[in-house]
């Protein structure tokens, strides 16, 4: 089953409606790079937001962390991105374009017909210097993961929380991997954010635990909105596991382009730990009060990355619909996860209406993230909520100078209700939590 919406339409609303724009637009672009609007940050806000909610806040077995982006030259000899993280680059003799050797069918240049160099392996990490001096000895990686810098601090964190077994430690941020064909608007970037968990069990719990994380991440996505018919989970086979993996799992999305990755679920086994006790000369084992033994644990790895799931979330909301005759572009977000809760439009650019509507906005926006727009007629302003997936509108007309009340539309049923303006904030609290939206109450408001 084809995904209903093609890629050019979603990257067209989210310039038009400022989700997302072109990096460095005015001179040009720079590939594969882009930057997050008016709309988009406070999307990914949400996202993240979702993520950290479900991983952390709610649960009394995991804990946060935010690590620097540089690290040791020596975490990344241990994890053996150094050696292991490449992808095999042929050249084009010709044209000097760049392939990598395991997209390339036959050994022509695709651009130029040209003959190709043998293939050499690339490393994918982002490599700079510290320091005023360009010399070997001063050069560090961007970091390719986040996962790193929750192992190196697995003993921090497990003295300082006085936490057992099992014990999740989350982290947020910014990763960089100079991947030879990013694209696909933001599925594939060479700059973006990881949403990764480590989860440290007891070895032999780690399979149930594998079991138990997928379950769970596949939910997140489904609670959020997205339809169980556009995921998929697909077990790794065993030639194509990471050089740290034992097991994984990956729970992808029918993208436009086609099913792909959204997230990898990883039972990592004790492979970080081990090496980077080995390589570091500390030792990084848990003594088990319980069993009376000291082990190194088992990791499971939930790696999620924001960007990506931003997207999943944008294609699986977009809708076009025809209402009365008239066609409209919506986004089903799911509350939680839209830029704008609130929408306070009066119904005109009126001297009498806008104290009342100022008054309005004022009261609603400490609560929600509450936009005003009085500009242009009533309708265009909703299409223009509807677009980027406000859940609620709330109007002020004539009406409202008389019996103090407002109207709340709904963004997917377009039902409508009256409600006091004293009511507002509640009544918007409710209905973002879930509650349902009953518009008979409108009419019994009304006929009093
Ligand atoms: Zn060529």
């Amino acid at each position: 089953m084809p995904a209903k919406v093609d890629m050019d339409k979603i990257v067209s609303l989210c310039k038009r409606r400022g989700f997302i724009f072109p990096s460095s637009e005015i001179y040009g672009g720079l590939a594969s790079c882009w930057d997050y609007g008016p709309m988009g940050v406070e999307l990914k806000r949400n996202v993240k937001e979702a993520w950290w909610k479900s991983i952390v806040q709610e649960r009394d077995d995991v804990v946060g962390l935010d690590t620097s982006i540089m690290m040791h030259p020596g975490v990344w000899a241990a994890s053996g991105h150094i050696d292991n993280f490449t992808d095999p680059l042929v050249e084009c003799k010709s044209c000097h374009l760049r392939w990598r050797a395991d997209a390339i069918e036959g050994k022509k240049c695709p651009q130029c017909g040209g003959e190709l160099t043998e293939p050499r392996m690339f490393n994918l990490m982002f490599k700079t210097f510290m320091g005023p001096v360009e010399e070997e000895a001063s050069i560090v990686y961007l970091r390719p993961e986040t996962a790193q810098g929750i192992f190196v601090n697995f003993e921090n964190v497990v003295t300082t929380s006085r936490k057992k077994l099992p014990l999740g430690i989350a982290q947020i941020g910014k990763s960089f991997r100079n991947e030879i064909t990013p694209g696909n608007f933001i599925f594939r970037t060479r700059e973006f954010e990881h949403m990764e968990l480590e989860y440290f069990v007891k070895p032999g719990t780690d399979e149930k635990w594998l079991d138990y994380w997928v379950k769970e991440r596949f939910d997140w996505y489904v609670k959020l909105g997205i339809r169980k018919d556009n995921l998929r989970l697909r077990q790794h086979g065993k030639d194509e596991l990471a050089h740290y993996a034992r097991d994984c799992y990956d729970i992808d999305y029918l993208f436009p382009m086609g099913w792909s990755e959204l997230e990898g679920i990883a039972n990592r086994g004790d492979f970080d730990l081990t090496q980077h006790a080995k390589h570091s000369g500390k030792e990084l084992s848990y003594y088990d009060a319980e069993a009376g033994e000291k082990y190194v644990p088992y990791v499971i790895e939930p790696s999620a990355g924001v960007d990506r799931s931003l997207l999943a979330f944008l294609v699986d909301a977009y809708d076009e619909e025809e209402i009365e005759g008239e066609k409209r572009t919506v986004l089903h977000l799911n509350p939680s996860l839209a830029p704008i809760k609130v929408a306070v439009l009066p119904l005109s650019r009126n001297e009498k209406l806008t104290p009342l509507a100022k008054e309005v906005y004022k009261q609603l926006c400490p609560n929600f993230v509450t936009d005003y727009d009085d500009s242009q007629s009533i309708g265009r302003r909703y299409r223009r909520q509807d677009e980027i997936g406000t859940p609620f509108c709330v109007t002020i007309d004539f009406e409202s100078l008389e019996d103090k009340q407002v109207t709340i539309r709904e963004r997917d049923s377009l039902a409508q209700i009256r409600v006091p303006i004293g009511e507002l904030k509640k009544v918007i609290a409710a209905k973002l939590k879930g509650e349902a939206f009953d518009a008979s109450s409108l009419w019994a408001t009304r006929q009093k």
